[in-house]
């Protein structure tokens, strides 16, 4: 057996930090990562053979467990015959079609192969539609690492305390106004004062990236209205809560039409996949009906389209949203008694399978708030729950998902784990 320690030793001499991605570093919340050499259902096997109980489901994509058979077979019916064309594949129609039928304002898509890239190309897109160069994006919400969305963005970037890359010139972010979430006033101001030169607002429908915030009633409303009338795009990033929270994501949930969505995680099924798409107006702006660029080697690629028209036919067939929702509810009100217990001041904002914990007296309801809340008995607790089998992400700023594979003594076992963690 090669130890998660020692892999991390060897990581760590030939990858930056020892890991692809930031956030799996476990800098928030101390100690070394774990290694996964399997998943399957809603547990992780790690390299020094444990069983995790895993809330983090690949950071979102798996909805339907680790290693779902249909997912594994649909994905090895594609690997018969072969694994990228580099020319239109059949898939491809079928995953647009399903996006198309699913995804209420989606007329026409295109697949790339990360949520990074979906946002960096819808936002190319409105710019090149409206021929306007400003966007809105929110403090607190993450779109990927685009260089000029990584402006108080959330997750990782904010994880680290440090909102602002270097690398991104300063006249890139210059092109992007950042307002606080849930604040109707300062988003009408921005329009009063920019409103000429606004392609659009992007933001996340229900920001995830900073733990979970809600929207107020009418905030998203607003949104669509301001941009309808000074004529901005309206982009909804629905790379986390596309298909998580129903089938057509937070539109589908809040009735509401961006002109572009945002699409990447659960679509994949597990492999690297995004999507956006929007109003065929829109859309036929993109090379090579129109003069907005954008392109990629392996975009469409057959084994990718395989795994998630297999996920999204799945989620179709077995319509799991009010349980998962169920499973949501019981993990939130064992999380809130046991801080109740405890006279510990908690918030744990839940919608369907994803809930975020912030350890504060008020409702969350932008990034200042969410950032002063108090992070140390996260920090606790994630040890705590970890050592006893149930995987947290590894930072107070995420959100943790539910799968559909967290059958009831996964949950109950959760529920009792958590509980006996809040022994401050
Ligand atoms: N948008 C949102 C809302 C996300 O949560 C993420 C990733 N967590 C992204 C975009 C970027 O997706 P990716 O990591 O696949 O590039």
């Amino acid at each position: 057996m090669i130890s998660s320690e020692n892999l991390f030793d060897r990581a760590r001499r030939v990858i930056p930090g020892g890991v692809n991605s930031p956030v799996r570093a476990f800098r928030s919340v101390g100690g070394s990562p774990f290694f996964t050499k399997s998943a399957d259902g809603c547990r992780l096997i790690t390299a020094d053979d444990r069983e995790l109980i895993d809330y983090v489901c690949t950071w979102g994509p798996a909805i339907h467990g680790h290693n779902h058979p249909k997912i594994r077979q649909a994905v090895a019916e594609a690997l018969e015959k072969g694994t990228s064309f580099g020319t239109p594949n059949p898939y491809e129609v079928t995953m647009a079609e399903l996006l198309v039928e699913l995804v209420p304002s989606v007329e026409k898509v295109r697949m790339v192969n990360s949520g990074t890239e979906a946002t960096m190309s819808a936002i190319r897109l409105a710019r090149g539609f409206t021929g306007r160069s400003k966007i809105i994006k929110f403090a607190g919400c993450y779109h990927g690492h685009v260089d000029s969305l990584l402006v108080k963005a959330g997750s990782g970037a904010l994880t680290f305390g440090n909102p602002d890359s270097a690398g991104v010139p300063a006249g890139f972010a210059a092109e992007t106004i950042v307002l606080p979430y849930n604040d109707e006033t300062a988003l009408r101001e921005a329009f009063a004062s920019n409103g000429e030169d606004i392609a659009g607002i992007i933001v996340e429908s229900y920001p995830a990236n900073c733990g979970l915030i809600l929207p107020k009633p009418g905030f998203l409303q607003t949104m669509r209205e301001i941009c309808t009338s000074s004529g901005a795009l309206l982009i909804f990033d629905e790379v986390m809560t596309g298909f998580r929270l129903a089938l057509g994501g937070v539109q589908e949930v809040e009735g509401i039409k961006p002109d572009l969505t945002a699409m990447g995680k659960i679509i994949g099924g597990g492999l690297p996949v995004g999507a956006f798409g929007g109003r065929a107006e829109i859309m036929d702006c993109l090379a090579p009906e129109g003069k907005v660029y954008q392109a990629g080697t392996l975009s469409g690629n057959p084994l990718a389209m395989a795994a998630g028209i297999a996920a999204l036919q799945l989620l179709k067939e077995e319509m799991p949203y009010n349980r998962l929702a169920d499973a949501g509810a019981q993990i939130r009100d064992a999380l809130l008694s046991a801080a109740k217990g405890k006279g510990i001041p908690l918030q744990v904002p839940q919608t369907g399978s994803m809930f975020a914990l912030f350890f504060t007296e008020n409702t969350v309801e932008n990034f200042d708030h969410a950032t002063s809340s108090e992070t140390g008995h996260f920090k606790t607790i994630f040890h705590r729950a970890l050592e006893a089998g149930v995987y947290l992400p590894p930072s107070p700023f995420e959100t943790c998902f539910i799968s559909t594979a967290h059958d009831k003594s996964a949950i109950d076992r959760t529920c009792e784990v958590l509980t006996a963690s809040f022994n401050f």
